[in-house]
């Protein structure tokens, strides 16, 4: 269905749990999230109902399951399951990849076509430091292989830049990337307890990428990021700019949480409970009235008032 902007939505993006195995310092803070009691997440049957009445009010054609981390969540592949069996075409999973090598070849036969993997560093010293956990670049390097093997494919990387910390690394990046097979997508970083100084725009991170060769923006997919080549097509990478680049002129997603919200926007404060009706015991008709009536009402963009608690959001 179309907002009263005129805008197609039909990408849910769906948190599946609070909860993670790394505490990234522009994400979680280092005690990890307050526990929530598990009554008060969505439990796999309730996920999948709502999922169902979302797409039978809006017309889904995509569902990313995304958390706090979602490999983490009890019943993962049974909700993926569910959602397959609703018939939506595209199911993708936003991971950070720790779980990923032992779960690869379950998750594609419980319908997720592809995965973009987190990872913010080719050097294990800043990848510990950035992630407070004792991880390294041969763990994400396993996961790609598993995936691929799997076949999840294509395979696409998430890298927030962060000034001093990592943004120095985008050539590097882009060699590895190419040598791995995957296409690395960089972050604005959005608004968190870091000092917003580490924030580093898309333009730097053209400036940056043109130390590999000349960069060229190729046509819009029709995804969040914008797409570049460098060198006459040697690399191929991407820039997800909500602040340079916003795309909500073309933005076609929703945003379900573990706990039954659903979030039209990131800016905004318009979201709507779903759990209480459906432990109301609300028919589906009722649920769908309320889908339809946020789905509307989407605003028109967030204006730059994000304030990123992505792991409660799912990024
Ligand atoms: N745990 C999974 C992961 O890290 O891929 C999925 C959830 S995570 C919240 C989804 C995405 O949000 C990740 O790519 C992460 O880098 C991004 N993210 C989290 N906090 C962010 C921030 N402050 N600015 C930009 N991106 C952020
Ligand atoms: Fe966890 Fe993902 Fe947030 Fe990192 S970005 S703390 S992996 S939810």
């Amino acid at each position: 269905m179309k907002d009263r902007n005129g805008r197609e939505i039909n990408y849910l993006r769906l948190s599946v749990t609070d909860r993670c195995n790394l505490r990234c310092i522009y994400c979680m803070p280092e005690s990890g999230v307050p526990l929530i009691d598990h009554a008060d997440i969505l439990s796999v049957e309730e996920v999948v109902r709502v999922v169902r009445i979302i797409s039978d009010t809006v017309g889904l054609s995509k569902v990313r399951i995304t958390g706090g981390e979602p490999l983490v969540r009890r019943g993962v592949l049974q909700i993926i399951k569910g959602i397959s069996r609703i018939g939506i075409e595209e199911i993708t999973l936003t991971t950070n990849g720790l779980l990923l090598r032992q779960m690869s070849k379950q998750l594609a036969e419980a319908g997720i076509q592809r995965v973009n993997i987190s990872l913010d560093s080719l050097r294990d010293h800043r990848l510990k430091k950035i992630t407070r956990r004792n991880i390294s670049l041969h763990d994400i390097e396993k996961a790609i292989q598993a995936a691929f093997d799997a076949g999840l494919k294509p395979v696409r990387i998430n890298c927030v830049l962060m000034r001093g910390v990592n943004d120095d690394e985008i050539p590097e990046f882009l060699e590895w990337g190419n040598s791995t097979g995957v296409t690395v997508r960089f972050i604005e970083h959005m608004p968190s307890s870091l000092n917003q100084s580490i924030f580093v725009s898309r333009d730097e991170i053209i400036e940056h990428a043109s130390l590999s060769g000349t960069v060229r923006r190729q046509e819009d997919d029709g995804g969040t990021a914008g797409i570049y080549t460098v060198g006459n097509g040697v690399y191929t990478f991407g820039i997800i700019a909500p602040f340079s680049d916003p795309m909500c002129k073309t933005c076609n997603r929703i945003r379900l949480s573990a706990r039954g919200t659903l979030v039209p926007c990131l800016a905004s404060a318009e979201e709507v409970s779903i759990r209480e009706p459906v432990r109301n015991g609300a028919d589906d008709e009722s649920i769908s009235r309320l889908v339809h009536q946020l789905v509307i009402n989407k605003p028109d963009s967030h204006g730059g008032c994000v304030s990123a608690e992505m792991w409660k959001i799912g990024g």
